[in-house]
């Protein structure tokens, strides 16, 4: 069973000063979590989470991962910026852009950051745009389909990420000769990955490539970097990862493949979003409508506008009734918001308790790819972020867009009138 990590009585009081929809964070549980993932690597001397900034990019958030010892992961202009204004620099910043505009290169090496490269003719791009730095990592697609011991995970031959293995061995000595002097590896295989075999397999294989492209291009690799991916159980009888255990996993094929080649000193870095956040966010809504046709449907405060991953992927999120925790799931509803799009529904089908008008409804794990994927589809307007703080209290950390925010883009124009004073 999932369990909201507030109480109806605690959101009865904080919907007195907010009013939902709202997404709410656990500073604790984020925290504990941080704190676990770095035990789960600290075999590894310079073991370092980058903090997918795009999972949820909210600088009083990123300043609790700060605290807790992690980087950042940009990958655009204003997630570099937000990084910044922060105080990341240099070696605390990794760049895994794609498809990058020459404007975010330049970005992203005044503030001297790790600049991970997605392809080999950005060498040439980089050199000519901001110039070659003397650490640089390189993003590795191995193609075909990603397998482990459990079945196919993903399709890497249909991403449009990173270097193939030849393109790696050229793109290397050709960095060298450009001045580069320390090389990182990166790869991103698999998302949402709910077995603690993702890390290690990953591993297993950029380990075996690190020592090849040492061997090939007499390249000084630093640092590998496994990327995101490691997922968070949405469903409630879903199993869920074992950090602890994929630490393990990676620190097994670390001492079978690098050790043994001398590579002993490489440090570990992710750069994981989800399970960073993902169960340390809930967005909270109010059931303000029921309707009665071929369906029974419930209508929340809340849109696909707050939580994109239901209409976009089919995603599940699982839903708890405030106050009917213990009562049972005999009815069978379609839970909506109000965009013009039939497929704004958080749940299809889903057998919940009896809701009535008014209920808090939280749904569950949406602290990453949660508020961020949001959109202002049908002019509907971006929520509140809170945080729930260790000692209960709650802050706001975003306010709730106005209409004001939705038309300032025609601040530059009069055709509005009044609108924007
Ligand atoms: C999205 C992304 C991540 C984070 O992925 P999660 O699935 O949230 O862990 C990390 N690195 C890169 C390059 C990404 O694009």
């Amino acid at each position: 069973m999932k369990k909201p990590f507030v109480t109806l009585e605690q959101l009865k009081e904080i919907t007195k000063q907010y009013p939902t929809p709202f997404h709410i964070y656990d500073e604790k549980g984020i925290r504990e979590n941080a704190r676990q993932l770095k035990k789960a690597f600290s075999w590894n001397k310079g073991f370092k989470e980058y903090f997918a900034v795009k999972a949820t990019p909210n600088p009083f958030i990123i300043n609790i991962l700060k605290e807790e010892g992690c980087g950042v992961d940009c990958s655009s202009m204003t997630e570099l910026m937000l990084s910044e204004a922060l105080g990341f620099q240099g070696d605390d910043i990794m760049f895994s852009s794609n498809a990058t505009p020459p404007e975010e290169f330049v970005k992203a090496r005044e503030l001297n950051a790790i600049i991970n490269l997605d392809d080999y003719t950005h060498i040439d791009f980089l050199e000519k745009m901001a110039g070659i730095p003397e650490t640089i990592c390189c993003r590795y697609n191995p193609g075909g389909v990603f397998k482990t011991a459990n079945g196919i995970m993903d399709n890497p031959g249909d991403a449009k990420y990173g270097f193939t293995k030849e393109q790696l061995i050229e793109g290397f000595k050709k960095l060298k000769e450009k001045g580069v002097k320390t090389f990182g590896l990166h790869s991103f295989l698999a998302s949402n990955t709910t077995t603690n075999e993702y890390y290690p397999t990953l591993a297993g294989i950029l380990f075996e490539l690190a020592v090849e492209l040492r061997d090939k291009t007499g390249a000084d690799i630093k640092f590998i970097n496994l990327s995101g991916g490691v997922g968070v159980p949405y469903k409630p009888d879903a199993p869920a990862n074992d950090i602890m255990e994929i630490g393990e996993g990676v620190k097994k094929a670390f001492e079978e493949i690098l050790v043994p080649a001398g590579m002993g000193d490489i440090a570990i870095f992710t750069e994981l979003g989800r399970y960073m956040l993902a169960p340390y966010g809930h967005l909270v809504a109010t059931a303000i409508h029921e309707k009665h046709i071929y369906k029974e449907y419930i209508g929340l405060d809340a849109c696909a506008v707050n939580l994109m991953r239901p209409a976009m992927y089919g995603a599940y999120h699982h839903i708890t009734v405030m106050g009917k925790e213990d009562a049972p799931c005999d009815h069978k509803y379609d839970i909506t918001g109000s965009l013009c799009e039939n497929n704004d529904k958080f749940a299809i089908d889903r057998m919940l308790p009896k809701i009535d008008i008014g209920d808090l409804i939280v749904i569950h794990d949406t602290g990453a790819h949660g508020f961020a994927m949001g959109y202002n589809y049908n002019g509907k307007l971006k929520s509140a972020e809170l945080l729930l703080k260790e000692d209960n209290t709650v802050q706001l950390i975003r306010r709730a867009e106005t209409p004001k925010d939705y038309f300032a883009t025609f601040d530059f124009s009069d055709i509005l009138g009044d609108i924007l004073k």
